[in-house]
C-alpha cells in the first residue's frame, strides 16, 4: 500500500511574481490612456478636430507601441519623432487632421502611402473596413507588419515598394492619404480615387509643404482645399538610392 504523504507545498512566489507584473502592466495601461486622452483634449481637440469617431480613435491607439523604446516617454507629446532610417512618425494633431480631411467612414476601404510606423494606418483600421498602406523601406515595412499583427490589426494590407503607383490590384479607393511630402502630385494615386473621393497630400517644393485635400468629383475633377503649412519627409522614388 502506498504510503501518503502530505500534499507538496507548491512556492507561491511565482504566481505573486506573475499577478505583481500583471497588476503593473494594467496600471501603466491606465496611465498610456490617461496620457492619450490628454493628447486628445490638449493637442487635437484644442486645434478644432471635431469628427467624434477620429477622436475616439485618437484616444483608443497606442501610440507609445509605434515608437523606439526610448522614445516612449514622449510618445504622447505634441511633436514628430524619430522611428529609425531619417523617418518620423508624425505630431498626433496632423494625424488626426489627415485622418478627418479623409473623411473616413466604416464601409470605406483607404490607401496610405508612407507606412513608417503604421500608426497611422492603425487609425485609419479603426475607422475603416481595409487599409492598404506601401512603405519604400523594407526595414520600416517589415517592423510595421509585424507591429499591426502583433496589436491585432487585421485590417491593414501592407506592402513594400514604391508608393507613387499606388496599387492598382486593390483601387478604386474611398481616400488615398499620402504621408510623405511630394513636390508634385502623382497622377496614379489621383486616378485610383472613387468619385467623391479624397487625396490627403502634403505638396511643396523643399522642407515646407501645403497639406492638400483633393477631392474627385463625378466627372473625375478636381476641388482643392489647402489645410495649412506642414513639414514632412520627402516622398522619395524607388531608385534614387535612398529607399533601403
Ligand atoms: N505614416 C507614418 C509616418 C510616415 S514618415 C507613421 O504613421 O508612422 C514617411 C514615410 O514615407 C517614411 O517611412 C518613408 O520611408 C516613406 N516613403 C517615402 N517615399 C515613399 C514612397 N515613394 N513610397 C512609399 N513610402 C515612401
Amino acid at each position: 500500500m502506498l504510503r501518503n504523504s502530505a500534499p507538496r507545498r507548491l512556492p507561491l512566489w511565482p504566481v505573486a511574481a506573475v499577478l505583481v507584473a500583471a497588476a503593473a502592466c494594467v496600471a501603466q495601461d491606465a496611465d498610456w490612456a490617461k496620457l492619450r486622452a490628454r493628447m486628445v483634449d490638449e493637442q487635437i481637440k484644442a486645434r478644432g478636430i471635431k469628427d467624434e469617431r477620429v477622436l475616439q480613435a485618437m484616444a483608443k491607439v497606442p501610440r507609445h507601441e509605434f515608437v523606439p523604446e526610448k522614445e516612449r516617454a514622449d510618445a504622447y507629446r505634441d511633436g514628430a519623432l524619430p522611428i529609425g532610417h531619417g523617418q518620423t512618425i508624425s505630431q498626433p494633431y496632423i494625424v488626426a487632421l489627415m485622418t478627418e480631411a479623409a473623411r473616413p467612414k466604416p464601409e470605406h476601404r483607404v490607401l496610405e502611402i508612407g507606412t513608417g510606423s503604421g500608426y497611422q494606418a492603425a487609425v485609419l483600421a479603426e475607422l475603416v473596413k481595409e487599409v492598404y498602406t506601401i512603405e519604400l523601406v523594407p526595414a520600416l515595412a517589415d517592423e510595421a507588419k509585424e507591429r499591426l499583427k502583433r496589436l491585432g490589426y487585421k485590417n491593414v494590407h501592407t506592402k513594400t515598394g514604391d508608393g507613387y503607383k499606388g496599387w492598382p490590384d486593390a483601387a478604386p479607393f474611398d481616400a488615398v492619404v499620402v504621408t510623405c511630402g511630394a513636390d508634385h502630385v502623382p497622377d496614379p494615386l489621383f486616378e485610383q480615387l472613387k468619385p467623391g473621393g479624397v487625396l490627403v497630400i502634403p505638396v511643396g517644393k523643399s522642407g515646407e509643404q501645403s497639406l492638400l485635400a483633393i477631392t474627385k468629383d463625378a466627372k473625375g475633377g478636381k476641388t482643392t482645399r489647402d489645410l495649412g503649412p506642414v513639414r514632412f519627409v520627402p516622398f522619395r522614388r524607388a531608385g534614387d538610392g535612398k529607399g533601403k
